[in-house]
């Protein structure tokens, strides 16, 4: 078995009890006014004056969903029964009540269809649908079958067709009197009566109407006792009332009254010793009939009448003030005439532009372009008043004194019900501010990226000048390091570098076991030299002599000046023999040299010693065995090569 969570439960408790409180209800009410129909309104024919429970069947089928009215219908069509079995035999009773339920069940349909709201008496267009499909033709419908019925029960021996009209008049007047009471209750009581309160002078003015319509009505029923002419008259009275029921108590109000009037005026109809009730029976039925009708429709159509009006006033009244009050100006213009005058401005445009409403009304907008007609958004404007069209843009305007606005124009076409354009309106918001802050920031904007350009400029100036300054830097450090590894004099390897050079250069032999030679030598007579074309003569000698050795050696070969006039020259893989040519080619350079100095020329040579390196001794001895030979070179009487042994080294060594 299926089991149900106990809100369900409780829900489909809620529903079934809903139903069946309505069902009671419905029935109830049926009966009771079915009761009051035969009982109090039934004409000497056995035909009600009024039918009062089709409009309790009416109204409830109004004020509820399709999905209930099976309940309600099932409900009324038991009542019918009940209160029938006693007047009619069953198979009537049946028919009349399933008659009545067609009636209201087609005129419920009729009535709501097309309708995508709660049905309500509250404008005339919903209660001419009621007027239409209920009174006039369900009941109309209707009394062909009631008529049809009542000629077989044979009571009244009437003909047909008066007995479908005494059907179709009783019933539609119950309908009419009672149903826009009972809906507009139904939803009153649904909305939790909404309405004005209810005041004591209001309540007082209620009771003075209903004592009035009571002692008139009294009077004007009874008075007329005699007096046939009188009777067209003077329940006319009473219509009065029923619209002073309208004007001052709404829809409610007036349906509530025109009931009492007619209550009043059928208990005389019935019990009253009025003159047609004996003679002629159809006849006062039928005048009573349209004299109800007749109050019903004024009193209760005017209070309709009213009721939309007012609302239809308020809703007016509210977009009214909406505009009014609008924190935009707002302009109609009429697109009928040619010009498209304005027609209404909101204060918001009197005060926005600086012109009077008087000022500005018949004549067409562009006045507010000012001589600025060539803009876009002014052609956009024109296109679009041509097509027809809805439009947005922003315009420039210009207010009265001739500041100019930022207008941010919205357009929009007013169709009348046919569809055809008949104003335009214009909806005008203020940019002015807007734009000009807007174009503040641009400004501040340029200002900024100006400054930004300038600054941009200045840091690439500066990190250009950092990188020539870097660049400088590094030439300078490169300088220094050639200075530091230079002969300032010569441009050669000063004795520093040479002496770490050569260290390197023989520790990579001695791995690869190479061979190394050194060629040492020192100029002849260099003093003379000095003393006899001065320092600066004996300078340049000696800058003269190094591009032509350098001309006799590899650029590999290290050249290095390591004192006065004394060079050395190391060359890796050269043996010594070729290491003593190469000196041998040096000597003859140098003495063939003629150097230039101021108007003489200088002469010199130089003196050679060449050792050979053998694999494992350190430079200071290389060289010391080279010195040595440079030594006998000069012994021997200079300008000449010496060689030194290395087996004399070795034996130096050994020494
Ligand atoms: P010898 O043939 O024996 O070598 O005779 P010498 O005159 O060349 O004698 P020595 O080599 O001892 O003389 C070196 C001279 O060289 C001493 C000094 O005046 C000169 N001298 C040393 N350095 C420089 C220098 O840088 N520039 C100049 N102009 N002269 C220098
Ligand atoms: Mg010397
Ligand atoms: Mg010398």
């Amino acid at each position: 078995m299926a089991e149900y969570s106990e809100s369900a439960y409780r829900q489909q408790a809620k529903i079934v009890t809903h139903r069946f409180v309505l069902m009671v209800t419905v029935g109830f009410a049926y009966y009771i006014s079915a009761w009051f129909g035969i009982s109090q309104t039934i004409a000497n024919e056995g035909i009600a004056i009024l039918w009062p429970p089709n409009a309790i069947l009416l109204s409830a089928l109004l004020l509820s969903t399709p999905k209930l009215w099976p309940y309600i219908l099932t409900a009324a069509f038991t009542a019918e029964i009940i209160a029938g079995l006693p007047s009619f035999p069953l198979w009537a009773t049946i028919s009349f009540g399933l008659i009545n339920a067609f009636e209201t069940l087609l005129a419920a349909t009729l009535i709501r269809r097309g309708l995508n709201e709660p049905f309500d008496f509250t404008n005339l267009r919903r209660a001419s649908r009621f007027l239409l499909f209920g009174p006039i033709l369900a009941a109309a419908i209707a009394a062909v079958f009631g008529a049809t019925v009542y000629l077989f029960l044979d009571r009244s021996g009437s003909t047909f067709p008066s007995l479908w009209r005494l059907w179709w008049f009783g019933d539609a007047l119950g309908l009419l009197l009672l149903t826009p009471l009972l809906v507009r209750l139904g939803r009153e009581s649904m909305n939790g009566f909404s309405g004005p309160g209810w005041s004591w002078p209001r309540l007082l003015e209620f009771a003075a109407l209903w004592s009035t319509v009571f002692l008139l009505g009294t009077w004007v029923f009874v008075a007329v006792e005699h007096t046939l002419e009188v009777f067209h008259l003077t329940p006319a009275m009473m219509i009065p009332l029923g619209l002073w029921a309208a004007f001052r108590f709404g829809v409610l109000g007036a349906a509530s009254t025109v009931l009492v009037i007619s209550l009043l005026a059928v208990n005389y109809l019935v019990h009253g010793p009025h003159p047609y009730a004996e003679s002629a029976p159809h006849f006062a039925v039928w005048q009573m009939q349209e004299y109800l009708t007749i109050v019903s429709m004024l009193s209760v159509g005017l209070a309709i009448f009213l009721h939309e009006n007012r609302q239809q006033r308020n809703t007016l009244h509210l977009q009214y003030r909406a505009m009014q009050d609008s924190n935009d100006a707002i302009a109609i213009a009429d697109a009928s005439k040619e010009d498209m005058p304005l027609v209404w401005v909101n204060p918001k445009f009197e005060s926005l532009f600086g012109y009077s409403a008087e000022e500005v009304i018949g004549r067409n907008c562009r006045f507010l372009q000012g001589d600025d007609k060539d803009q876009d958004a002014v052609k956009t404007i024109r296109a679009a008043l041509q097509q027809r069209k809805a439009c947005a843009v922003t315009v420039r305007n210009y207010r009265r004194d001739g500041r100019p606005l930022w207008i941010q124009l919205s357009l929009a076409p007013v169709h009348n019900r046919s569809g055809k354009v008949t104003h335009y309106v214009g909806i005008q918001h203020d940019l002015t501010e807007e734009k000009a802050q807007e174009e503040a920031l641009r400004k501040t904007r340029h200002v900024l990226e100006q400054q930004n350009e300038i600054l941009e400029a200045k840091v690439l100036e500066r990190t250009h000048s950092l990188q020539t300054s870097n660049e400088a830097l590094q030439a300078a450090n490169k300088k220094l390091t050639t200075l530091a590894s230079q002969d300032y004099l010569t441009g050669i390897a000063n004795r520093r570098h040479f002496f770490e050079t050569a260290r390197r250069e023989l520790k990579r032999q001695k791995g690869e076991r190479g061979t190394v030679s050194l060629i040492i030598f020192d100029l002849d007579h260099f003093k003379e030299v000095n003393d006899r074309y001065g320092h600066e003569g004996g300078d340049e000698v000696l800058r003269s002599i190094i591009a032509p050795t350098k001309e006799m050696i590899r650029p590999m070969d290290l050249f290095g000046r390591i004192g006065g006039e004394e060079f050395l020259i190391l060359l890796p893989g050269i043996d010594g023999q070729t290491a003593t040519e190469i000196a041998e080619r040096i000597r003859c350079k140098i003495r063939s040299l003629e150097i230039p100095c101021k108007d003489k020329t200088i002469r010199i040579t130089a003196s050679f010693g060449v050792s050979n390196w053998d694999g494992k001794s350190d430079l200071e001895t290389l060289i010391f065995w080279g010195d040595t030979a440079l030594y006998k070179a000069k012994q021997s009487g200079r300008d000449c090569v010496h060689n030194f042994p290395t087996a004399t080294a070795q034996t130096k060594t050994a020494e």
